[in-house]
């Protein structure tokens, strides 16, 4: 089996809505929407946050929250119930070759909201990958209590790893969760400590301040998250709290998303193919990259290349109806006209006039991070593209190039490459059966990012130049 391409009907010609909306009417109406992956160190509290947070905005049953502190109450560890709520209200998926992302929809007066996680194996690498990549910004819970600051941001820690993989994935802004500020009763100089050390670094990787938020919360308390007050030793910080940053970015963020709704094709990421009874319907769940799309419009599945009709756009907590999803929204689609064994998560759609490929070899641009030892044509590495990971090895080092202006070739016979170099290099996916569907970073930059992994540490992010 050499390919999963089979010889579907491919439609050329884009099929009108059924009821077609007036999409910039739309745009100047409707609420921007935010997603937002939540990273930081084991233990950073994320787990008690995000539960603190659907739990406070009302996005979690009090019954459920109810039973969740008796197991937690059974077992000694009163305090757990909340870091349980996101495992709760997110159902574990069938692992692949795909990491399973799950969704959680929340809506404030202001801005709609999807937190990506992938619950299970929250601290591992691949799965903050994979968050990342479909998420718009990145939340980063810091432990402030003393000394956790300082283990969690040792050399190889998980904060340091995940802010690079964020800053080499295009995550334009953090918000950084200054949590558990009750256990080190809301110290001013500790806010401060931590802000000046964690602010040096982001700006070493090339963040701007204006891409970096700060807010002194507790997950636990719940003060600076919603609407719980700060407690009265907190008396220095005036700014927004956590939902307030969250729809204030959330507000940036969709003012960026409108121009290209209007003027991109539509691109979907497919994160998930559930179940249908119908066996010409496949209803995917996943993310809209650029563009727009309506019930009656066409759209072309990649790799498998079956062009379906969209019957319905199913969004938010309650699955409602809706007319229309555009860049950045999480809504369920229910395709009619489809071969549903076909489908898999990590797949993508276009409009049908847009075309994607999907090639077994490519040319990346890479960019190598600290490694043990150099990287030497013909090794294999995994390759992450959003929630897909490949096999793959590097058949030809191009060039080492320099790392500001790629243009410029500083070494064209490779023999191996080293620690922080840039370079060209030629990409054979090892794994035949499986072929990812990928854009050229120039096309859509955040379909032509990859990541490479070996022996369990990330060695480069990259950029596909050609296909
Ligand atoms: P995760 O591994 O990052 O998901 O962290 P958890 O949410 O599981 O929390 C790790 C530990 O820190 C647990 O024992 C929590 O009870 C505790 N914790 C979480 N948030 C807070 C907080 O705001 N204040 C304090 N003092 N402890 C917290």
């Amino acid at each position: 089996e050499e390919s999963v391409a089979k010889h579907y009907k491919k439609a050329t010609v884009p099929k009108k809505p059924r009821n077609p909306i007036d999409i910039a009417k739309y745009l100047e109406t409707s609420k921007p929407h935010l997603s937002f992956v939540v990273l930081g160190h084991v233990d950073a509290g994320k787990s008690t946050l995000m539960g603190r947070l659907l739990y406070d905005i009302g996005a979690v049953e009090s019954g459920k929250i109810r039973k969740l502190k008796k197991e937690s109450e059974s077992i000694g560890k009163g305090s757990f119930h909340l870091a349980w709520v996101m495992d709760q209200t997110a159902e574990e998926r069938e692992r692949g070759v795909t990491v399973s992302i799950c969704t959680s929809d929340f809506e404030t007066e202001k801005s709609n909201f999807t937190i990506v996680d992938a619950p299970g194996h929250r601290d591992f690498v691949p799965n903050a990958i994979a968050g990342v990549s479909q998420a718009d910004v990145a939340v980063l819970s810091i432990d402030c209590g003393t000394d956790a600051f300082e283990s969690g941001f040792d050399l190889d820690g998980q904060t340091k790893e995940h802010t690079i993989l964020a800053k080499s994935m295009d995550v334009n802004y953090i918000i950084v969760a200054m949590n558990k500020m009750d256990s080190v009763n809301w110290s001013q100089d500790r806010f401060n400590d931590i802000k000046n050390k964690l602010g040096a670094f982001f700006k070493d990787l090339g963040f701007y301040e204006d891409q970096i938020r700060w807010v002194p919360l507790s997950g636990f308390s719940g003060a600076g998250v919603y609407k719980s007050p700060y407690p009265t030793e907190q008396n220095w910080y005036n700014g927004p709290n956590l939902v307030s940053t969250l729809e204030n970015v959330a507000q940036n963020v969709g003012l960026e998303a409108k121009k290209d709704v209007l003027d991109r094709p539509f691109l979907f990421s497919i994160l998930e193919l559930i179940n249908s009874k119908k066996s010409d319907e496949a209803v995917v769940s996943g993310r809209v990259e650029s563009g727009s799309i309506q019930p009656g419009e066409a759209l072309t599945i990649y790799p498998s290349e079956q062009s379906v009709i969209v019957d319905k756009i199913l969004s938010g907590r309650d699955k409602k109806q809706a007319q229309i999803a555009t860049k950045g929204d999480f809504v369920t689609l229910k395709l009619r006209q489809a071969f549903p064994e076909d489908i898999r998560s990590g797949d993508l759609c276009a409009s049908v006039d847009y075309e994607i490929s999907a090639s077994q070899t490519f040319k990346l641009q890479m960019l190598t991070f600290k490694m043990n030892r150099p990287l030497l044509p013909g090794t294999p590495i995994m390759l992450f593209r959003g929630v897909v990971e490949q096999p793959a090895r590097i058949t030809k080092l191009v060039s080492i190039v320099d790392k500001k202006d790629p243009n410029v070739i500083i070494k064209s016979k490779v023999r191996h490459l080293a620690s922080n170099q840039a370079a060209v290099v030629e990409i054979e996916l090892t794994e035949k059966k499986r072929q990812i569907p990928m854009l050229r970073f120039d096309a859509k930059k955040h379909l032509g990012r990859v990541v490479s992994r070996k022996d369990g540490r990330t060695i480069a992010t990259g950029k596909v130049l050609d296909l």
